[in-house]
């Protein structure tokens, strides 16, 4: 039986509840996949300023740098209290540089597409989120826009492994290089420079972004990877999501070369938390995107068989349609989704 550690960060709100719930499911599938999971639970969020007096102490990062891997809930960070942002901390000291969010259109999920099947790749650590901002003269304020050629070739050799690994046809890059020509227009010499080398055996394409959010909702079935940079990425991903029906139905991945951490695109739910009603499923998915993420770096074949198996009891029960939780338009709270799941996992 292969053994895998994984760092847990239940995080606050409902994260407690989401990735007790995600645990259990990946247990159990990993049971029946050869694999044995031990969970390191670490410290984070309001839950770990009580604990540690801060909201992300050294040992959790000390945690997903030696086990690099890492399930986490959401995290509030108290607002004007001086606290780091624990998400924004993670990100730069672990140099998680790609994130990572799939959305597909999910059985009984109504929405007013179908068929949507899109992995958006964003660019995590600079583009306009340096924070480098001055006030020139009175009245006149600068944003910098840092791109860097390292940070955009391995955001885009990121984005074209992962198209190439999952069988996946086209790249597209969404770009203002029209405007920004210097600094979109490295991203894009990055991106080209990257398929041409490397991956020539997937299509690629090339969108000025404004164009590209017409065609996203006109027709989202025509793109299969995105590619950007970081403060489009953030807008897209959102706009992606609306697309399949919202903060239920999304994972998220932030990947480095040397660790990644999974975690539902949701926020920690104040008006629910402790309640039992949240729904797991966006972090249940994140687990399954930990799993082959797993698989891509340890070859070990059980961990893309339990992600198989976890995939396959989320469709199901999701096509079922008789144990969904209430943000899904069903009754049902966390536990008896959990134990839905758990039937399917077998
Ligand atoms: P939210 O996602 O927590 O909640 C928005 C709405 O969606 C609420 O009505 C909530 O009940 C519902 N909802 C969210 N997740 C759900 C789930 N799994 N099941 C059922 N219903 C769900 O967004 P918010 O209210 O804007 O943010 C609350 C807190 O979460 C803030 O402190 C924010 O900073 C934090 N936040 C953290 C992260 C993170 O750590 N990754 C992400 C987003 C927001």
């Amino acid at each position: 039986m292969a053994r895998h550690v994984i760092v847990l960060i239940p995080g606050d709100g409902i994260g407690p509840e989401v990735t007790a719930a995600a645990r259990r499911v990946i247990d159990a599938a990993g049971k029946t996949s050869a694999l044995e999971f031990e969970w390191v639970s670490m410290p984070a969020g309001e839950a770990a300023i009580k604990t540690d007096g801060d909201t992300l102490p050294e040992k959790t990062l000390e945690a997903v740098v030696r086990h690099k891997v890492g399930l986490k809930g959401p995290v509030g960070t108290p607002i004007g209290k001086g606290f780091r942002s624990v998400n924004v901390t993670l990100r730069k000291k672990l140099e998680l540089y790609a994130a990572v969010r799939p959305v597909r259109s999910m059985p009984n999920v109504k929405t007013r597409y179908e068929n949507v099947d899109i992995v958006i790749f964003r660019e995590n650590t600079e583009g306009l989120y340096t924070g480098i901002e001055n006030e020139i003269a009175p009245g006149v304020v600068t944003s910098l826009k840092v791109a860097t050629e390292k940070a955009c070739d391995r955001i885009s050799r990121a984005a074209f492994r992962y198209a190439n690994r999952r069988g996946r046809k086209k790249v597209t890059v969404f770009h203002k290089a029209n405007i920004m020509k210097i600094t979109d227009g490295l991203f894009l010499k990055c991106a080209k420079r990257v398929w041409e080398e490397e991956y020539p055996n997937i299509q690629y394409e090339e969108l000025i972004i404004d164009n590209g959010c017409m065609q996203l909702v006109r027709d989202p079935t025509r793109f299969d990877v995105l590619l950007m940079e970081n403060l489009y990425g953030d807008l897209i991903s959102d706009l992606c999501a609306g697309l399949v029906g919202g903060l239920g139905v999304v994972p998220g991945a932030n990947i480095g070369d040397t660790a990644a951490v999974f975690e539902a695109v949701h926020g920690t739910a104040p008006d629910i938390a402790g309640k039992g009603l949240a729904n797991p499923l966006a972090c249940v998915m994140s687990g399954v995107m930990m799993l082959n993420h797993m698989f891509d770096t340890t070859h070990d074949e059980g961990c893309h068989k339990a992600a198989e198996k976890i995939k396959n009891a989320y469709n199901t029960v999701l096509s079922e349609g008789k144990h969904l939780t209430r943000d899904l338009g069903g009754t049902a709270g966390t536990e008896e989704f959990t134990e839905a799941l758990l039937e399917k996992v077998g």
